[in-house]
């Protein structure tokens, strides 16, 4: 697999460029806030041809200038049905009070919609940029949270948005989020995953499934509920 990285805007979410290492194709993973020209940057290094925008879920910071850059290049952002409305309405993800916000940053409290959307659904397959990814479906930071697991016969990687980070979680106080079906992903779905496999967050540095289930204090509390 060949990936590379650009943290964005005021929030540092990861952008995530990935493909094949023998693939002349890419998709970017999370293009947010201040993503454009980071975004761009990684396409031009990479010297590959761009032919999906991936969101692991609708927050501004994670897909604010997806429809710019998936526009430009003609190809669809993929975002689970429950989030996509996000698209678009980014302050019901965020709160009313971010309305104001969004208003002055983009110069109107909505933002337009990508040309062409798709919305994907839980334990689909797709085969992009010359790796199979399977999307599951991972509630609790918002209702359309996915991971995305993108890989081929070598190597693997878990795409985990603001669901997974090295040591934490994302935040469940937010519309739509909740830590009851955060507490559920964690032991249902997170925990059932290969220990070795890679996990690069929505936000920060690289962890791994095994690493999070011995150290990350959430997975415990989820695992010590079920337990009792
Ligand atoms: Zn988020
Ligand atoms: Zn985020």
């Amino acid at each position: 697999m060949f990936t590379l990285r650009s943290s964005c805007g005021p929030w540092e979410a990861n952008c995530f460029l990935v493909g094949a290492a023998d693939s002349d194709e890419c998709v970017l993973v999370d293009v947010g806030m201040d993503a454009s020209a980071a975004a761009e940057r990684l396409i031009a290094e990479s010297g590959r041809t761009l032919v999906a925008v991936l969101a692991t879920h609708g927050h501004l910071d994670h897909v604010a200038d997806a429809h710019a850059v998936a526009d430009a290049h003609g190809v669809p952002v993929w975002i689970h049905g429950a989030d996509r409305h996000l698209l678009s309405d980014p302050a019901a993800g965020l709160g009313p009070q971010m309305g104001s916000l969004v208003e002055a940053l983009y110069g109107s409290a909505t933002l337009p919609e990508p040309a062409q959307v798709r919305e994907w659904s839980d334990g689909e397959r797709l085969d992009l940029a010359g790796l199979s990814w399977g999307v599951i479906h991972a509630p609790g930071h918002t209702p359309g949270s996915v991971l995305l697991h993108a890989g081929d016969e070598v190597s693997s990687q878990l795409f985990t948005g603001d669901v997974l980070f090295a040591g934490s979680i994302g935040r469940t106080d937010l519309p739509g989020g909740s830590m009851e079906r955060m507490l559920q992903t964690l032991r249902e779905t997170v925990v059932t995953l290969p220990y070795e496999l890679q996990v690069l967050p929505g936000h920060g540095g690289a962890t791994s499934i095994g690493r999070e289930c011995a150290t990350n204090p959430y997975i415990r509390l989820a695992l010590k509920e079920l337990s009792s």
